[in-house]
């Protein structure tokens, strides 16, 4: 798929959440919120949901998580324009409490799909619900900063879970996790550049990272 096509079908979905009724967060909220950056992003991240700020401006991670996140990519020289930023919901839980399981199964059609037109190389899971998508059942706080193969619609992508910016604002030791965690990511960059350039088949499930 060509960059403009991916564009193209990246704006159609963003134009069907805006009108979307498949759950009830829609009532409460000003703007959808799809999600944005490069169709062709080799990282992804995917956080919980849109905040006051988000459901203001209809983007995602423009609040002091946000900040926090632009301010940790600046730490690995990761530009924001070239990730793509999204949520497992899209319109703002009331009060930002928890997006219940039925909002969750609800929207994940929108997510796949933006999963699927993107074909990132690495997924960072911010919070326990985007991690849940993929990992049902763990804990973040065993596994955040553990880098593994995921099958996803027959493609093998890299995910690692780190803790939502928002939580680490507000807890020091998480803040050291989440910028720990983040220098991994250049090693997983060199690691996909590394294995584009081979033809052999994947057969490790599990990174093993020394850092
Ligand atoms: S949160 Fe998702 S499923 Fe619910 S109304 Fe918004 S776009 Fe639709």
């Amino acid at each position: 798929m060509t960059r403009e096509e991916k564009q193209t079908q990246l704006a159609q979905i963003a134009q069907k959440i805006q009108g979307c009724k498949n759950c009830p967060l829609w009532q409460g909220s000003t703007n959808g919120v799809p999600g944005e950056g490069d169709p062709d992003a080799r990282i992804m991240f995917i956080g919980e949901g849109p905040g006051f700020n988000e459901d203001r401006l209809g983007r995602p991670f423009v609040g002091q998580a946000g900040k926090l996140l632009d301010r940790l990519l600046d730490t690995i020289s990761v530009r924001r324009q070239n990730v793509f930023i999204a949520n497992v919901v899209k319109h703002r839980p009331p009060a930002n409490r928890d997006p219940l399981p039925d909002e969750i199964t609800a929207c994940g059609q929108y997510l796949d799909e933006q999963i699927n037109i993107i074909a990132p190389k690495i997924i960072v899971t911010l919070g326990r619900f985007s991690m849940n998508k993929f990992f049902p059942g763990e804990y973040i706080s065993r596994t955040h900063g553990l880098a593994r193969y995921v099958n996803f619609a027959d493609r093998k992508i890299i995910v690692i879970p780190m803790y939502h910016p928002a939580a680490a604002l507000r807890n020091g030791a998480v803040m050291l996790q989440l910028q720990g965690d983040f220098q991994k990511i250049p090693t997983l960059l060199g690691e996909v550049s590394r294995l584009s350039e081979k033809t052999e088949v994947l057969n490790n499930e599990q990174l093993s990272l020394s850092l």
